[in-house]
């Protein structure tokens, strides 16, 4: 029930694909029975004022979301790690040079992205070592989670 948007701009002559996709879900409910701020209030519907994922990027930050956000800084996902249809993908991830150069990448971060270390760093820092995430969190809003996730961790 999580929809992802995205776009590709081309001038190839595609197909035209007028078949209705299966329901996959069907009486599946599992993402909205997980997300923690029932952001999902009704199926195929999302809303995004309440989606953690959302929230994380902006300037207010309500009492309610600080107490389920545990050590997120900067996504949720929780939806997306329950669903049945990630499952096989999760435990075994397509066999592509994207996935292989991605696993390095987070094999390299695994002893960096602690909160002990995310907290010292500064503004240019920040852009220099997660720059090409493309979060677009700004710095301060970014530093406000990590600081957010450590008084999670010490209550
Ligand atoms: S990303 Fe998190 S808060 Fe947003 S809909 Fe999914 S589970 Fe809910
Ligand atoms: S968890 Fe996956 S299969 Fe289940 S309802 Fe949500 S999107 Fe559909």
């Amino acid at each position: 029930m999580v929809a992802l948007f995205g776009g590709i701009i081309t001038n190839a002559n595609l197909e035209h694909n007028d078949q209705e996709e299966t329901n996959r879900c069907k009486n599946c409910k599992k993402c909205q029975e997980a997300c923690p701020l029932k952001a999902l209030e009704n199926d195929y519907i999302l809303n995004k004022d309440r989606c953690l994922s959302y929230i994380l990027q902006n300037d207010s930050m309500p009492e309610e979301v600080k107490t389920v956000s545990e050590n997120r800084i900067i996504d949720c996902e929780i939806c997306q790690q329950v669903c049945p249809w990630n499952a096989k993908h999760i435990k075994q991830p397509l066999n592509t040079q994207m996935t292989l150069t991605f696993q390095k990448k987070i094999a390299a971060w695994e002893d960096f992205f602690t909160l002990t270390n995310l907290v010292k760093l500064t503004e240019h820092n920040y852009r220099k070592t997660l720059g090409h995430l493309n979060t677009g969190i700004p710095y301060s809003i970014f530093y406000r989670n990590v600081l957010m996730a450590m008084e999670h961790i010490q209550n």
